[in-house]
């Protein structure tokens, strides 16, 4: 069952007549089904940041439909679309987000008390969540108490707090060290094989997107390559490096 249909996404900036005006992305046909974990890789300028901004209604795109869950999130207003987003999909950034001000409890359940969920169910959720992630110890420090790694993983924990449709990540280990990336990609493997969370992910690394089931190269704004993974982690690495050196060439920019 697809939890994501995105049909011939076009992203023009700048007026489309003007020579000056840059065709991002070029006609994508992109499907995402239930359970899934993909990660959307390519060279610089290929158009990633466009796409997971279109399909995650940050951007609206040029031409075309995307439907999340059943919903046309291209046909939506502003206010149903922020709405949308509160409720039913999850982000993790690069730069993790977390309110300095808020301890990392509080952080987690945020998106539950925007909603006014009542307490018992924002305690009883965000126990289970710090729980599969193994973050308890520190529920009740700031942000600014603990690692780049740990952040990231209560960012995880407050992406999985209203039960997403999906989550989307964006570069989600580009700020940490090689062992804190293991660690919150360890925490995103989980989310997919124990609660079956559809994940959609756009890196430059490769390490991060062998934790994946499939991995989508884009060039010049098209799908150009699309691998699933098998046998080991090792091996689908080095594939996805085979594949990244035949996308790019000597002087890929990756
Ligand atoms: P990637 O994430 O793969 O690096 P982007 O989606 O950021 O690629 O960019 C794709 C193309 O669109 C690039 O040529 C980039 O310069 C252009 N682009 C991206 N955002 C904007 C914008 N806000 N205004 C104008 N051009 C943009």
């Amino acid at each position: 069952m697809s939890v994501l249909e995105a049909k011939q996404i076009t992203k023009i900036y700048g007026d489309a007549k003007s020579e000056s005006s840059t065709k991002a992305l070029n006609g994508i046909d992109f499907r995402v089904d239930e359970g899934e974990f993909v990660a959307i890789m390519g060279p610089s300028g290929s158009g990633k940041s466009t796409l997971v901004s279109i399909l995650s209604g940050i951007t609206e795109p040029t031409t075309g439909s995307i439907d999340i869950g059943g919903k046309r999130i291209d046909q939506m207003d502003r206010f149903e679309m922020a709405l949308f987003r509160r409720r039913s999909l999850g982000f993790v950034f690069q730069e993790f987000n977390l309110l300095d001000s808020l301890t990392i409890k509080e952080n987690i359940i945020l998106p539950m008390v925007l909603d006014k969920k009542e307490t018992t169910k924002m305690n009883a959720k965000a126990a289970e969540v710090m729980k599969l992630f193994d973050i308890e110890n520190i529920a009740d420090k700031y942000p600014y108490e603990i690692s780049g790694g740990q952040q990231q993983r209560a960012a995880v924990c407050r992406s999985l707090v209203n039960d997403p449709v999906m989550v989307f990540a964006d570069e989600p280990t580009g700020n940490l060290d090689s062992k804190s990336a293991n660690a919150v990609m360890n925490c995103f493997k989980k989310m997919n094989e124990e609660k079956n969370t559809t994940i959609l992910m756009v890196t430059h690394d490769v390490f991060a997107a062998s934790f994946c089931k499939k991995v989508i190269f884009i060039k010049d704004g098209r799908i150009y390559l699309e691998v699933a993974s098998k046998g080991t982690r090792k091996e689908f690495f080095n594939r996805i490096l085979d594949c990244q050196a035949a996308l790019g060439g000597e002087n890929n920019d990756f």
